[in-house]
Parts: C-alpha cells; structure tokens; sequence
C-alpha cells in the first residue's frame, strides 16, 4: 500500500516545446477559438457539432476520421463549426478499463505515461495538420491541462467529475470553451454550480504553485442525460428539460447561457443509433422555441469509422472501431451532419 515513483515526467513547457504547435497552426487555432467564443456569447450564429469517438484510441483511425469531416467541413462551414472529439482520457466507472491513450498508448499494452504524454500530443497536432479542425477533449486530470493547453479549442468535464472542485477552480483559468456535464444523477444544480464556480476567479494550488485564475466566462452547460439508482437511463434533451434548464439560467447569476447536448450516453440510453433521432427532436425543439434555439448551441454526437463497439484483447481488432461507447458509423454520420446543417 504505496506510492512507487516510477519516472518524473516532462514539465508542460519541456513537452510543449519539444512536439511544438507550428505558427500557422496557433493561427489557425486562435481564429478558431474566436469564432467558438462568437458562438457561445451569443454574438455568432453557427451551430457547434463536438463529434468523434468515444475515445480516440488510435492514431491513424483518428486522422482518418477527422480527414473526412473535414471534406464534410468544407460544405457545411457556413452553418456549422465542427470540431472533433479527440478524447485521450477515459474515465472509467469502476476504474477498471482502458484509461485512454496518454495512459496506454497500446491499447492492449501496459500503461506508460511517458509514452502516453508524447503519443496524446503528437496525436492531437496531427489530426489539426491533417484537417485543419482544432479539438475537444475532456479534461479529466486538472494537471494534465498545460499539456494540450495551446491545442485544444474545446474542453469537456465530465459526469464523473463536475462536482470536483479542482476539476471546477482549473475550469475558470481556461482561455477555451469549457462544457461542464450534468453528473450521472441528473441533479442540475451540480452542473450549474459548477458553470458558477468556473465563471468565477479563484486561488488554489496547480503543480505545486500557488496560482489566481481569471474566470471563464466561455464555461457553459452540456447535458447528457442521467442515471437512477436502479440502474435505468433517464434523457433530458426533451423540449420540457431544455424548457427547465432555461427557466434555471434565469434564475442564476452567470453569463452567456448556452448549453450543448450530448446525445449518447445515458440520453441515448447507449442505443447509440438513437443518436439521430434525438439530434433531430432537439433541432426541432430549437426551432420551436425561440428560448431554446438561443440557448442550445450545440451537439455533441459519438461517431468513428465503423459503427457499434469492440472488446479489446480478445485476438480481433478492427480499424476505426470504438473501444469504448459504442458510436455511429461513417455513412450515418456524414448523412447526419448534412441533415443537422439544413435544419440549423
Ligand atoms: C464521454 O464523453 O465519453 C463520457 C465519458 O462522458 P460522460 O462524462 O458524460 O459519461
Ligand atoms: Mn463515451
């Protein structure tokens, strides 16, 4: 029962400059944080659509993934801001699992978190190379944020750690959008304060020093539906739900009210196939209501290659296959985004 200190890894500054982000890169990436920041301040008009794997377990399927949406990008980039989910951590239940790839960067490998800090940054610069997209990932170690801190344009908490409040006070020094997930109970509340605790400036200590953040006003809800204690899915990307979490954005002291809404997970009760018919419905409901249409900016959708989901270490692997939630497959996916950007 201890600690073994197995190597002392880089600083975010050493890894940084060795796996660089080129200058036209950073460029490419400011204009996009930009128009992002327009669309959460309500100053911009496009739809944002967080899409990709459930993990991003695999350099080559990933940059294939993000390869064709940006083809897709390229017909839809007037109403739409697409930007991939490029999910490096994963967090796991019971703990148990595949961690993602700055842990395991061999999925069916041992854990190596050296190898896994180099393979997640190299992974994360050569998709934005290959499809001139910037990213979300979920950060779900607080420490790992000066890693990918210059790469990333969107960053997700998740479930599991909104209530956390290290998770909360690193949110508010975050210059990017930042989508705070309601937890797996449902409770709404959580998921408010914690937009409340982003928003705002705080002190505390990041890697051994003391620090006092900004505030991040791009901090935002995201919902993604909940489970009971019986076990038992429960969406809330029903017009009522959206209806409700407006009602509570008024009664709430935080600025630029927007919510994004994950449609797998426990709204898609895993079916992930469902995920094209919630997509729908919320459009729909945006276009119902002129409160819900200001306040719903986006979605977030699990898509990969090919469709469904595999176990690892079992002898099979195939290429672009999720190893984690089950995702929508290609043809699916591309005939979504086309219909989401007609009714947007
Ligand atoms: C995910 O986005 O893959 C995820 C694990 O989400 P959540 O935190 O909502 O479970
Ligand atoms: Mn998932």
């Amino acid at each position: 029962m201890s600690f073994e200190y197995i190597q002392e890894l880089p600083s975010p500054k050493e890894i940084q400059n060795e796996i660089p982000m080129s200058a036209a890169l950073r460029e490419l990436k400011a204009a996009r944080d930009k128009a992002i920041t327009a669309v959460l301040t309500g100053k911009g008009s496009r739809f944002l659509l967080i899409i990709g794997p459930c993990s991003a377990d695999n350099e080559d399927a990933v940059c294939e993934y993000v390869s064709r949406l940006a083809k897709v990008n390229e017909n839809v980039k007037d109403k739409l801001i697409l930007i991939p989910r490029v999910y490096t951590n994963k967090p796991r239940t019971t703990g148990e699992g595949y961690k993602g790839i700055a842990s395991q960067p061999d999925p069916e490998g041992k854990p190596d978190m050296m190898a896994g800090l180099v393979a997640m940054r190299k992974m994360h610069i050569h998709a934005i190379e290959v499809s001139g997209l910037t990213a979300a990932d979920e950060m779900l170690y607080p420490d790992n944020w000066g890693y990918v801190e210059d790469i990333l344009s969107y960053v997700a908490i998740g479930a599991r750690s909104v209530e956390d409040q290290q998770h909360r006070l690193t949110v508010s020094g975050f210059d990017v959008a930042s989508g705070m997930k309601n937890p797996t109970s449902g409770d709404l509340s959580v998921m408010l304060n914690s937009v409340y605790a982003a928003q705002h400036s705080h002190y505390f200590t990041h890697r051994g020093w003391a620090v006092k953040t900004s505030g991040n006003p791009l901090a935002h809800t995201v919902l993604r539906g909940s489970v009971n204690a019986y076990g038992r899915s429960f969406p809330n990307y029903h017009y009522e739900d959206l209806m409700h979490l407006y009602e509570l954005y008024q009664e709430r002291d935080l600025v630029n009210p927007a919510c994004i809404i994950d449609t797998n997970h426990n709204n898609s009760g895993k079916q992930f196939r469902q995920q094209v018919r919630i997509a729908k419905e919320i459009l729909r409901s945006r276009q119902q209501s002129p409160e819900i249409h200001d306040l719903v900016k986006g979605l977030m959708i699990e898509s990969y290659l090919v469709e469904g989901c595999q176990k690892i270490g079992e002898g099979t692997h195939v290429y672009g296959k999720s190893i984690t939630d089950a995702c929508l497959g290609w043809d699916d996916t591309e005939r979504l985004i086309y219909d989401i950007a007609e009714s947007c």
